[in-house]
């Protein structure tokens, strides 16, 4: 038996049911990752698809599956190419008799899998997918997929209440070695067509790619410094490495698997204590889940501009605003802070990512898909599903929107950011304001402009637009769309 596995967001030899089932049938083993020349190409609005950022991240994934793999006796096939002509290559020269992969739920994914099924049938050679991106195996959800709940609480009551957990599958001890095939070298970011682009040290880790490291990350978090059990006080904050997990970019590419993770914190609850902040963490990953398996519910539907709701809102395409926006200029030192903490590191906290998405969407109007875009761009941890579903739910075309919610940015930044540490963190040029002026710049007169070395307008930007007539402008533009739709 020989069986090619080929590997995908899955960048891992723990938790990897494919690999363990082929090792389980006493096979041969042919470890394969694709780069996929459509993965860098750009965005519908021009973007870079996968920025350097996230290609550094996944080069770095990659080389350390390989010296995984190399370590257990095996090696990893780098081809560049679409995965349904390079698997299929392999697989007929070196005559395997299988080939096994984790399912992906997205257009974009799924592009190459009805091409790559058709050949191998042609082929004769089997295939078998698996599952393995979530907590929950869609078999033991309480539901058929079609049935979904719309609504994430809905969702997490049925099956905490219902379903479990499997645990996560050990790594293997041992993989047989390869035969003889030429295992291809890992391409440069120059080879992809991007520029080496140093992530800022003041970013909140220097986050680095691989199952290795992901691992690392996790036992640091957990085991050596204790946060877990505060991750429910901490988990809102945006500066440092701490105030929570950072695990998405090594769940994105699944160099952690989720299940690991949940058996860690099991491990975790057992040994050290169990609260809320253990229970929280798992919340949040089932979060992860909902998305996923809204993706596979709703299909495409999650890209369209109208969203899963199919709200028909006038979105504005207006780039100078857009530019503002990315480039963290807006004038509103919560959102610019973040902005520019995403584009000089491709991170940026969650409370971070709420607030300048509804910024853009509720206060600029602006086309929600063209933050998506952005998001897709320069996150490390960008993950269709979770990227897609939370700007869907963001901008308020998601499937369980309750109307025009809006973050009221300068009470975020006072709530989550009381003396303006994070704000000046990211903005020095801001350093030297006082705590009530560091939310609302804009108040400042002239004196205590020259007084905090600022000039408003040309040092940093006078607010591009007033908060309370934009909402109202965009609100009476959703409104519009919600009644249009009332059947
Ligand atoms: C507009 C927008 C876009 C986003 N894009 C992405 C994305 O592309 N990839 C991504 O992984 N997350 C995305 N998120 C969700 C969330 O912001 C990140 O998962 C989180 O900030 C990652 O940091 P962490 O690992 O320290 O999270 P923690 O707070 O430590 O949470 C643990 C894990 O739970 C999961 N999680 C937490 N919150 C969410 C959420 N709202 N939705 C889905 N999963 C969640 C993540 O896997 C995360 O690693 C987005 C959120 C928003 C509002």
């Amino acid at each position: 038996m020989r069986i090619l596995i080929w590997f995908r967001n899955d960048l891992r030899l723990h938790d990897h049911e494919p690999l363990h089932r082929a090792l389980g049938q006493k096979a041969e083993i042919i470890p394969v990752y694709c780069f996929d020349p459509r993965q860098f190409g750009q965005t519908s609005f021009g973007f870079p698809k996968t920025g350097a950022y996230r290609a550094q991240f996944l080069l770095e994934s990659v080389a350390d599956l390989r010296a995984s793999l190399q370590t257990k006796g095996s090696d990893l096939v780098v081809r560049y190419g679409k995965p349904e002509d390079e698997v299929v290559a392999i697989a007929q020269s070196l005559q395997v008799d299988a080939v096994y992969w984790h399912q992906e739920v997205t257009s974009e994914e799924l592009a190459s899998d009805s091409p790559l099924k058709q050949q191998l049938a042609k082929l004769k050679i089997n295939y078998k997918t698996y599952w393995g991106a979530t907590l929950y195996h869609p078999d033991h959800l309480p539901f058929e997929i079609s049935q979904l709940p719309q609504v994430f609480t809905s969702f997490r009551k049925k099956v905490e209440k219902n379903s479990l957990i499997c645990t996560a599958l050990g790594s293997p001890h041992q993989i047989p070695p390869l035969p003889k095939v030429d295992t291809g070298s890992l391409p440069t970011l120059g080879d992809l067509g991007l520029e080496q682009k140093t992530p800022d040290k003041r970013g909140v880790l220097p986050f680095k790619g691989g199952e290795t490291t992901g691992l690392q990350r996790l036992q640091h978090y957990f085991w050596d410094s204790d946060q877990l059990q505060v991750y429910k006080q901490t988990r809102n904050g945006m500066l440092g490495a701490d105030y929570s997990s950072k695990f998405s970019p090594w769940l994105a590419l699944g160099c952690l698997s989720p299940r690991h993770i949940h058996g860690e914190v099991a491990a975790y609850e057992t040994e050290r204590i169990r609260n809320d902040s253990t229970y929280w963490l798992v919340f949040e990953l089932l979060w992860r889940d909902f998305f996923r398996f809204i993706c596979a519910k709703h299909g495409s539907t999650v890209f369209y501009p109208s969203g899963l709701r199919g709200l028909k809102i006038a979105w504005k395409q207006d780039w100078p605003r857009f530019e503002q926006w990315a480039r963290g200029e807006t004038g509103y030192p919560l959102v610019d802070a973040n902005m520019r903490e995403l584009a000089a590191t491709g991170f940026m906290s969650n409370r971070g990512r709420q607030n300048v998405a509804s910024f853009l969407t509720k206060n600029l109007g602006i086309d929600w898909r063209m933050g998506a875009e952005w998001f897709e761009s320069l996150l490390i941890d960008y993950d269709v599903c979770s990227n897609w579903g939370n700007w869907n739910y963001t901008a308020g075309v998601g499937n369980d929107a309750r109307g025009f919610r809006y973050f009221n940015i300068p009470k975020q930044s006072r709530d989550y950011d009381p003396d303006g540490n994070y704000v000046k963190y990211w903005l020095p040029e801001l350093a030297k304001l006082p705590r009530r002026k560091i939310h609302s710049p804009w108040t400042l007169d002239a004196e205590e402009q020259k007084r905090c070395h600022v000039r408003l307008g040309v040092d940093y930007p006078n607010p591009i637009v007033d908060l309370e007539k934009s909402l109202q402008t965009h609100e009476t533009i959703y409104n519009a769309a919600v009644e249009i739709r009332r059947p």
